[in-house]
């Protein structure tokens, strides 16, 4: 689960209640929200001690993150340029800035600007992957947002915002975004009766963590993931639908691998787009195309061009044809650590993917080049405040889907979503967590693999190696009452197959 950052004030800086002399400034900031940011280096400094005493003392409500300066400084940055806006008035900066304020505060991943000039400009966040509608305004007020976004915002060479054709840019600039973002990726497109704009909150603290569990990997999974590091060449690949939080799991490994190797290891990631900063490793973007042929061509030849700057690790952001497939193959081969995407259902559909995409069965097959398969989803994590037990509501529901769930999961505290509460913004969830099938593969399973003995593969799996599918992990999820089994069953399927209820039916008749 991922925290909020939120967008708060800083308490520490000039004017402000806790004023802090300047030296103290770049290591300690304490928010409005009660995040007490201290830096790393300084958590024995005695002026720092002395600071955590006086909050003590007063009893202001406040929890210690220990973070970077360069975290301290941003804290303090956004909340002088805040200051100074509201003198010189641009209004749509301020507005647009308060917009991704809000969002950041509300975790939304994606805002949505849609300017009609049919239905007016209505803006939406996404927010646990629904979209959520926020507010509506006048198609001129909309555009105006858009251009001032395009425009005076984003860091574009030529900045012209264009309603006819697709753009694509990005805000860096700290002053532009709120505490908690590492930029802001901005895309636009045409419709009917006006003009879209799509932008998605690139959050910092993804890469603060080298931890897998806290997405919600099990214990021995994340055993799997230390094991497939550990071996020096193959490829390593985790599979699932857009949005199904790979690129965060593949950020985390890469920085585990980085920490663990004290930067002795040479890591290039090949991205198209890079998302998220990933410290100490090469990130080659894909520039400069226009078409998809041309994208393609580009990722090829920066695979290519990562393979020839000495990599000990190379992560290429997704196999997504032919080409890249068989150069990821090929950079396995070829003495490579490599960590890939790939579009697929579940851990062992992988190996059919990589044949469809036409890379050879005894490569894929050969547990020398195909190291680990990793499937993942994320299902939302209830509220503790306002979950409800299901109990209390089953009346209400179809007693098929009861008893099925009941069936599935026998003699667990079972909790469904509520209709919210204060501590969850009324969304009845507070965050994602994962559900995924690890596999480390060896020569037993690869064998019966390569035979097509895809049922004995399982169970050799599940019995040698304690294999878990996304169902079972799913199913602990239930029953520890941190998801609703409904919506595990829209994302996993349902629990039983759906098998008893057609058995019934048949009976019936
Ligand atoms: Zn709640």
């Amino acid at each position: 689960m991922m925290g909020d950052p939120g967008s708060a004030m800083p308490l520490t800086h000039r004017g402000a209640r806790f004023e802090l002399v300047p030296s103290m400034q770049e290591i300690l900031c304490l928010l409005d929200d009660g995040r007490l940011l201290v830096s790393r280096s300084h958590l024995q400094n005695p002026s720092v001690k002395a600071f955590v005493a006086r909050l003590e003392r007063i009893s202001f409500t406040h929890v210690l993150h220990p973070v970077e300066m360069s975290d301290i400084s941003q804290a303090y940055a956004g909340a002088r340029v805040t200051a100074r806006h509201e003198v010189s008035g641009s209004d749509m900066q301020n507005y647009a800035r308060e917009l991704f304020r809000r969002a950041v505060k509300l975790r939304a991943s994606d805002v949505h600007i849609r300017v009609s000039s049919r239905s007016n400009t209505r803006i939406l966040f996404r927010i646990h992957n629904d979209l959520e509608f926020q507010e509506e305004q006048t198609y001129e007020f909309g555009h105006q947002l858009c251009t001032t976004i395009y425009q005076a915002m984003a860091d574009v060479a030529d900045a012209t915002y264009e309603t006819l054709s697709s753009q694509d840019a990005r805000i860096s600039d700290r002053s532009k975004i709120p505490f908690g973002l590492d930029g802001i990726r901005v895309a636009t497109s045409p419709q009917v009766d006006g003009h879209v704009m799509v932008l998605r909150m690139l959050y910092n603290d993804a890469n603060n963590s080298s931890d897998t569990t806290s997405l919600g990997y099990t214990a021995t999974q994340a055993q799997s993931f230390y094991l497939m590091k550990k071996k020096p060449t193959g490829i390593n690949i985790v599979g699932g639908p857009t949005g199904s939080g790979k690129s965060t799991t593949l950020q985390r490994l890469l920085s585990s691998i980085i920490r663990e190797s004290l930067g002795r290891k040479n890591v290039i990631t090949v991205e198209d787009p890079p998302e998220y900063p990933i410290p100490g490793a090469v990130q080659t973007p894909v520039t400069n195309v226009e078409s998809e042929e041309e994208r393609a061509r580009a990722f090829q030849s920066a695979i290519k061009a990562a393979m020839r700057l000495d990599p000990d690790v190379i992560m290429i952001g997704e196999v997504r044809d032919t080409p890249s497939a068989k150069l990821a193959v090929q950079a396995a081969m070829t003495g490579h650590q490599v960590w890939t995407t790939l579009h697929a259902n579940g851990a062992f559909q992988i190996v059919d993917r990589l044949v469809d995409l036409g890379v050879p069965a005894e490569l894929v097959c050969d547990p020398a080049i195909v190291t680990g398969l990793t499937c993942q989803r994320l299902l939302k994590v209830l509220c503790p405040h306002c979950r409800q037990p299901l109990d209390q509501v089953q009346a209400s529901l179809d007693q098929f889907d009861v008893e099925r769930v009941r069936t599935a999961v026998p003699n667990a505290a079972i909790y469904v979503r509520g209709t919210g509460c204060g501590h969850c913004g009324n969304a009845g969830i507070t965050g994602r967590t994962v559900v995924a099938e690890t596999i480390l593969t060896d020569e037993p399973l690869m064998t019966l693999l390569r035979r097509g003995d895809r049922p004995a593969a399982i169970d050799y799996w599940r019995a040698a190696m304690r294999g878990q599918t996304m169902l079972d992990h799913a199913v602990d999820k239930i029953a520890q009452g941190l998801v609703d089994p409904f919506q595990a069953e829209d994302i996993v399927g349902l629990l039983d197959g759906g098998v008893r209820r057609l058995r019934e039916m048949a009976q019936a008749n």
